[in-house]
Formats: structure tokens, C-alpha cells, sequence
């Protein structure tokens, strides 16, 4: 059998899409090779929302092509957003390429790679499914998913932030039926996963394009202080509901997180699901990118600081242990110090335990090649490394601060050591001995040590004599799955 390896770059988006991928040819009839020297087909799977991205991509097309050059049988395919950006174009400066192929089209890829061997030339396949959205559903076989695993919801985005190619790239929003995401989750926990990410690019605008789902407690209740009341009510989405239908359908579903939502929906209705569904991660991974009003009004954010600001503080009033982490530009057009400042003053302000923070970069097709005033390399090089200092003594104290507390850890396996890896509901990583195999389940960790990303830790002892702990022992896991191998009864 022909043999696949796919190359991934960039987002969750993106490797959940790798998986898809992968599934995909599999059924066609491919086996992974994770040595790309030794594969028939090299599909890079890319991402254009850093220019970076894009470099890489180029050097490891050139990688590949060496390999081409002693095997030409070797086909060279380019999935993901840099294929959907440049189509066309991409062939001529990379004549290696065999394939090119946008996140709406990977179902086609068997058909264009039998293609691809009959000697067709160079593809190019990438239409958005505007009309019929087609979502690929995971479909791992019984006792193999991962412990945590992803769920998508919804594809492209409708916002038009001035500094971003997504909604070139990945088209309009288009959203799955809530009965098919239910279904999915439930599929995922019935074949071992205990916890699932949804994902989207604006996951909390979400809406049932079948309208199936009951409103949600709080939607349209108390309108903002900072936020006049008919955008309020634009910022209501069916999300709440979703992830309330979720928890009620797949009750074997330890946690539920979600990424990335949009400020702006961060509404009532989104606080009070937090507040209520105990599987929901007791953390928000929530973009911020400026603190400046004059900033986020040029990159077209439509909210303002304020607003950010009461939508986090109501939500911290129902949910107090909640954690949040952010994504923020520095060096956008027309930066100046006191924009600046003012970003560093709301990370401050908000406490993130957790902080992407990058360089703007031009990118193509976006409404930011219009603006004026970019500083210069070395100022956001400078800017970055203080918006850094300063979310690293904020992260650090926050890892400090859980010594001595209990965390409930998902374990996700094996880490670098002899020990586990898991995550807690706030989203801390977190490393402990064990003399079980715990991966898969919720343990309670004492943790006792804060490293520079993580803590460290060891299980209650109260849970290591516990009925669930011994249900994790060789003996017991072998008599599992002796008796999953017996015939099942007629
Ligand atoms: S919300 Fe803005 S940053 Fe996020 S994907 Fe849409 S356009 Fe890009």
C-alpha cells in the first residue's frame, strides 16, 4: 500500500484538519509513514497567518524536493491556507508541487491523487463549500481516541479584522448541525475520549443551521454598561446552547473546552453555560490584541477595552477560579507608546495566566495594507519583550500560587520522563509519578512544585487506594480487555 506523510503547520485548526486528512486517505487505502523519506506522498498542510508560517513552508518544500529529485514518483502536495491563498500561483514558484489543495476540498484528495498517478499535471483544487458546507467527522475506531480530541463547529469568519487573511483564506462562516456535533462528541467518548475542544474561528457565534436547539438561560438577559443594546443583542449566538445540549446528550464526557471565541460574544447566556456545566473548562482562551480603543477601532475589532473588560469582570463574578490567556499584536499600523501602554495596562489589569504575543506582519488581501505608521522592527522587537516580561512574571506567579492546591488533572500520557502529562480545568500543564497507567482518566494531584510552563505533583494518596485507581491496575486492564475480545452474545 502507497504510503502518506502529512506535515503540519500552524493552528489546532490545522491539525485537526491533518487528521481528517489522514483518515481520508487512509480509507482510501494509504498508510501513514511518518518518514517522509520513505513516503509516496508528502501533503504540507500550511498555515498564512504568519509570514513566518510561509517561510517555513518554502524550506521545507525545498527539503522534499531533494528527495524528489532521487525519487520523482514522489508526489508533493500543499493543503491548508497558504494553498487556498495562492492556488495557481504557488505552482509557478514551486514547480516541484504536484497538488494544491484548500480545508474545503480534502474529501477530493483520493480522487486527484488517482489522477495524479494516471499523469495528470499539477492540481489545483480549491472551492469553498459555500452552498453545502461539508464537515469531515472523526471516526476513530473503539478504545483508539485520544484522550482529549477536537470537535469542529463551524468553519470561516465573517469578522473582517484589519490584520487577518482567515476570511480569505477560510471563506464565510458556515456552521454544522447541532445533531451532527452531539453525535460526534458521543462518538469520541464512546471510543475513549474524555475530553473535547470545539473548534471554530469565531466559536462562540455560533448558530444551528437547523435551528434545533432551546435558548439558553440569560440570552438577551442584562444588556452591558459599554455595549450599546442592539449590538448586544447582534453578539447573541446559539453557542451556549450548544455546549448545554452537549453536556446533557454525552454525560460520559469528563470536560469540554472551546477555541477561539470572540470577545463580543462572551455574552450572559456564555457566562451562566460556564457557570453551570461542571465539564466546562474553568478556562477561556479569549484574543484580546490591543488595549488601545484607537488601536482595536483600526483593526476593526468592534468592541472596545471596556467592554473587554466587563465581559471578563461578569464573567469572573459567576465563575471566579476561571483562567483566562489572550493573543495580543503589538507593532499594528499607528502603534504608538501610549496604545502601547495601554495594552500592557489591561493585561495587567485582567491578569492573563497566559499570553501569545506577536510582531504584526503584513499579509496579503487584508484591509491593514491600507493603514499607515507601522513601527519599526526594532521598536515591536522591543515592545514584545516587555509585553513578554511582563505576562511571564504574571504567569509565574499565577503557576506559584496553585503549590499546595489540588488540581483535577486529565491525564493525556506519558510525559518526557518516567512520569504522566495532563491538564488541569484551568488549563496548567502538569507532570507527576505514578505507579498506574492513568491516561485517560481525572486525577487529583497535589502539586508541589511550579516549574517555568508548568507544575509538578503527585495523586492524592486518598485516590491511589480509591476503587478507580485500582480499576487502572495491569491485572484489571487486562481482564478489560480480555473481555472486550469475547464474542459479543446474539
Ligand atoms: S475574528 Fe478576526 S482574527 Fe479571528 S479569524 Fe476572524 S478575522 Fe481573523
Amino acid at each position: 500500500m502507497p504510503g502518506f506523510a502529512v506535515v503540519t503547520f500552524g493552528c489546532q485548526m490545522n491539525q485537526h484538519d491533518s487528521d481528517r486528512i489522514s483518515e481520508v486517505l487512509a480509507r482510501a487505502g494509504w498508510t501513514a509513514e511518518p518518514d517522509p523519506e520513505l513516503a509516496d506522498l508528502v501533503l504540507l498542510n500550511t498555515c498564512s497567518v504568519r509570514e513566518k508560517a510561509e517561510q517555513k513552508l518554502r524550506s521545507e518544500v525545498g527539503r522534499i524536493a531533494l528527495i524528489k529529485a532521487r525519487r520523482p514518483s514522489l508526489v508533493i502536495g500543499i493543503a491548508g491556507c497558504v494553498a487556498q491563498q495562492e492556488g495557481e500561483r504557488l505552482l509557478a514558484r514551486m514547480p516541484d508541487v504536484d497538488l494544491l489543495i484548500g480545508p474545503d476540498n480534502i474529501a477530493e484528495l483520493p480522487e486527484l491523487l488517482a489522477q495524479a498517478e494516471l499523469g495528470a499535471p499539477a492540481q489545483v483544487r480549491t472551492a469553498f463549500d459555500t452552498d453545502m458546507p461539508r464537515f469531515l467527522e472523526a471516526r476513530p475506531a473503539p478504545g483508539r481516541a485520544k484522550p482529549s480530541e477536537f470537535v469542529t463547529v463551524m468553519k470561516g469568519c465573517n469578522e473582517r479584522c484589519a490584520f487577518c487573511i482567515v476570511p480569505h483564506t477560510r471563506g464565510p462562516e458556515r456552521y454544522r448541525p447541532a445533531r451532527e456535533i452531539v453525535a460526534e462528541v458521543r462518538r469520541l467518548v464512546e471510543a475513549g475520549s474524555r475530553e473535547v475542544t470545539l473548534l471554530g474561528q469565531t466559536v462562540n457565534s455560533y448558530a444551528d443551521p437547523e435551528n434545533s436547539l432551546a435558548p439558553a438561560p440569560g440570552a438577551g438577559e442584562r444588556p452591558w454598561t459599554h455595549t450599546h443594546p442592539t449590538t448586544a443583542r447582534q453578539d447573541e449566538s446559539m453557542f451556549p446552547s450548544l455546549l448545554r445540549a452537549i453536556v446533557a446528550s454525552v454525560p460520559g464526557l469528563r470536560r469540554l473546552r472551546y477555541t477561539s471565541p470572540h470577545p463580543r460574544h462572551l455574552t450572559r447566556s456564555l457566562i451562566l453555560a460556564h457557570r453551570d456545566l461542571e465539564p466546562l473548562a474553568r478556562h477561556v482562551h479569549l484574543p484580546v490584541q490591543s488595549g488601545s480603543d484607537r488601536l482595536l477601532r483600526r483593526m476593526i475589532r468592534r468592541y472596545s477595552a471596556a467592554e473587554y473588560r466587563e465581559r471578563v469582570a461578569a464573567l469572573r463574578a459567576e465563575v471566579p477560579d476561571v483562567t483566562l490567556s489572550t493573543d495580543v499584536i503589538v507593532g499594528f499600523p499607528g502603534e504608538g507608546r501610549e496604545d502601547f501602554e495601554a495594552t500592557l495596562e489591561l493585561v495587567r489589569d485582567v491578569g492573563f495566566t497566559g499570553l501569545f504575543g506577536f510582531k504584526y506582519s503584513p499579509r496579503p488581501h487584508t484591509p491593514a495594507l491600507k493603514l499607515e505608521g507601522e513601527p519599526s522592527e526594532e521598536e515591536k522587537s522591543a515592545r514584545l519583550a516587555e509585553l513578554f516580561a511582563v505576562s511571564e512574571a504574571q504567569r509565574q506567579s499565577h503557576l506559584a500560587s496553585r503549590v499546595g492546591t489540588t488540581q483535577r488533572v486529565l491525564v493525556e500520557g506519558r510525559g518526557k520522563g518516567s512520569g504522566y502529562t495532563g491538564r488541569s480545568g484551568q488549563n496548567e500543564i502538569v507532570h507527576f509519578e505514578c505507579p498506574l497507567d492513568p491516561t485517560g482518566e481525572i486525577v487529583p494531584v497535589r502539586i508541589t512544585r511550579a516549574f517555568k510552563n508548568s507544575l509538578g505533583g503527585e495523586p492524592e494518596l486518598g485516590w491511589l487506594g480509591s476503587e478507580a485507581a485500582q480499576g487502572l491496575s495491569v491485572e484489571a486492564r487486562a481482564a478489560r480487555s480480555a473481555r472486550r475480545l469475547l464474542p459479543i452474545a446474539p
